[in-house]
């Protein structure tokens, strides 16, 4: 399903990934702490991991505008893939439920899901013709990394994760390349191969091309930032009693400076 310069960017440009911090050497990825966090706790958006702490310990869950339309977006991408296999008339009324079951909110923008999903079907179709490979959110499992017991990236070609987000959180690739990082070092876990590569993939409703692909290697320096930042976030959740200081530096799209700045 991926657009063919992907593969020729990894066979022929991306060469060699130098990495001694695989997903099967548990010595140096294996559990440092007793609680495990999930990717999304991993990487999620506030610098203190402040987000985590309220979301986990005071089980306070504010969603924001952007994440609605972000999970509005994801569904709407996995829909084809997922009904890959069925008729066309199952799938295109399967599409109009979707779209008729939105939050108010994201139902504002059906024109562009219209679009972003005659884009998706088309790849869901030629992966079919093809007999490429693609999981739909697996499972993996990710305990033996210290991390929740399942990740599950929003697609997988092959053993390649592939994550999909709303272009507007493209200031934050950092922490799409951490998340597809983590990926790869379940994978690695799971199957003890390499996996070097990652593929974010960022859809713009409003601009032109609507769909923007980022090819991440998977370096050493990526896996030991990744696991720094696992064993932050799992030392706040196994210290309840020690909320994360209010981070200087919170972004405006935040849910939770209500609750942080009052
Ligand atoms: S408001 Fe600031 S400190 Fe609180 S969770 Fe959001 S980013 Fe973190």
């Amino acid at each position: 399903m991926l657009p063919r310069w992907i593969w020729d960017f990894v066979k022929v440009v991306g060469g060699d990934v130098v990495a001694d911090v695989r997903g099967w050497r548990f010595d140096v990825v294996g559990p440092r702490f007793l609680a495990r966090p999930s990717i999304s706790d991993v990487t999620s958006p506030c610098p203190e991991k402040r987000d985590v702490w309220i979301r986990r310990v005071m089980r306070m869950k504010i969603d924001s505008d952007l994440f609605v339309l972000g999970r509005a977006v994801h569904e709407v991408f996995l829909y084809p893939f997922r009904r890959r296999y069925d008729s066309l008339w199952d799938v295109l009324r399967g599409f109009e439920k979707l779209l008729a079951s939105f939050d108010p909110l994201a139902k504002r923008y059906k024109e562009q899901f219209v679009k972003l999903f005659r884009k998706s079907f088309a790849f869901a179709l030629y992966s079919v013709e093809e007999g490429i490979p693609i999981s739909v959110e697996p499972m993996i499992p990710a305990a033996s990394i210290g991390l929740s017991d399942f990740v599950k990236p929003d697609l997988l070609v092959g053993f390649l994760p592939v994550d999909i987000s709303l272009a507007s959180n493209e200031k934050n690739f950092e922490r799409k390349e951490l998340a597809l990082t983590g990926y790869a070092l379940a994978i690695e876990s799971w199957i003890g191969h390499p996996i070097d590569f990652g593929v974010a993939i960022y859809v713009n409703l409003f601009t032109e091309p609507m769909l923007t692909w980022r090819i991440i290697r998977v370096d050493d320096s990526l896996r030991r930032t990744f696991l720094e930042m696992r064993d932050k976030v799992a030392m706040i959740l196994e210290h309840p009693d020690e909320p994360p200081p209010v981070s200087s530096n919170c972004p405006q799209s935040c849910p939770y400076i209500e609750v942080c700045k009052k």
